[in-house]
């Protein structure tokens, strides 16, 4: 038994030493955790970006697999500063719950001592607070069994309006409003700025000029995409709802060719065919974008990395290998 204890001790000592460090100071990183819909893709989990700036580090969206794809970078689920949801539709927040409760357990991978701090459009502070009566009795068992600290288990939620949501440690968070919907409203887009960089996320939105208005002057627009085949439509009329509620490539490629980013980047890549297909079909989404937008972007995928540094932006693929943005001749 005591071998056990001590091979543990080894091993959390080992996962501590590999756990991700901070940005450096100059930099911002962007990373998509998340690029995909409610679709169970293995390749691409829901809605979520990290975002890393200085001491900060950020999540926009917590979709499915959120905790996953975050241990897969070493980051520590307990590391977090703040969450940002763009809107209350499912792919945004399933994630929710597992790494507000995973994030508390007393390891080297979460250990969360302070409130969970999420901000969202309203209805988040009460989903929150169903979501506190919701496990309260894995509250009441790891309180008393492991000791968790209380602090670590309580929320910091705020429903918020457009305007500046969050500012600290020279890192600001803008919500601005999309149009996604009749029906989801308010459904907002983040503008966050840092040391002179600017990053922009769409949200979920079909094709809207605050986008390009939020995005003049970006580094970065991370913007959404649907592709959806018309057949579908015929067999599952929802579809058609779905279709309404998000941006065409040829759309996006005006938002981008408006806004004018340095660099452009799909994520939450809505891609639904009659065939049960995995992979999203790259080829046909960058000649529809490149009809309306000759300039430089790139098609996410999950733990698709964006570094932004002296001017410039590196993007690296999940496995480190770098990608040269399509740039139309
Ligand atoms: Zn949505
Ligand atoms: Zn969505």
């Amino acid at each position: 038994m005591s071998i056990l204890r001590n091979l543990g001790g080894i091993v959390a000592v080992l996962l501590t030493i590999a756990v991700a460090p901070p940005a450096p100071a100059a930099e911002m990183k962007v990373t998509l955790l998340g690029t995909g819909t409610p679709t169970p893709r293995l390749s691409s989990f829901s809605a979520a970006t990290l975002i890393e700036a200085g001491d900060q580090r950020l999540l926009f969206d917590l979709g499915r697999g959120v905790t996953i794809r975050l241990f897969q970078k070493r980051i520590p689920l307990g590391s977090i500063t703040a969450s940002f949801l763009t809107h209350l539709h499912s792919d945004h927040v399933v994630g929710l719950p597992d790494i507000w409760l995973s994030g508390w357990v007393g390891t080297p991978w979460a250990s969360r001592k302070t409130p969970f701090v999420i901000y969202g459009p309203p209805g988040t502070v009460a989903m929150t607070e169903n979501l506190t009566k919701a496990f309260a009795e894995d509250l009441r068992i790891r309180t008393a069994d492991e000791h968790l600290p209380a602090a670590g288990i309580a929320f910091d939620a705020k429903d918020i309006s457009p305007g500046v949501a969050y500012e600290k440690a020279g890192v600001k968070v803008t919500a601005f409003e999309v149009n996604h919907g009749e029906n989801i409203k308010p459904a907002y887009g983040y503008v966050v700025e840092y040391d002179g960089k600017k990053v922009v996320l769409s949200g979920d939105t079909k094709y809207d000029e605050r986008v390009i208005a939020a995005a003049k002057g970006a580094d970065l627009l991370i913007h959404e995409v649907a592709v959806i085949e018309p057949d579908l439509v015929k067999t599952y009329p929802s579809y058609r709802e779905i279709e309404g509620h998000h941006t065409s490539p040829e759309e996006a490629g005006r938002v981008f060719d408006q806004a004018k980013p340095k660099l452009a980047a799909y994520s939450h890549i809505v891609f639904a065919t009659v065939k049960p297909v995995q992979d999203v079909p790259e080829d046909a989404l960058r000649e529809r974008t490149q009809s309306t937008y000759k300039g430089p972007f790139v098609i996410g995928r999950d733990l698709t990395s964006f570094t932004l540094k002296d001017g410039g932006i590196t993007v690296q693929r999940a496995d480190g290998s770098t990608v040269e943005p399509f740039k139309a001749q």
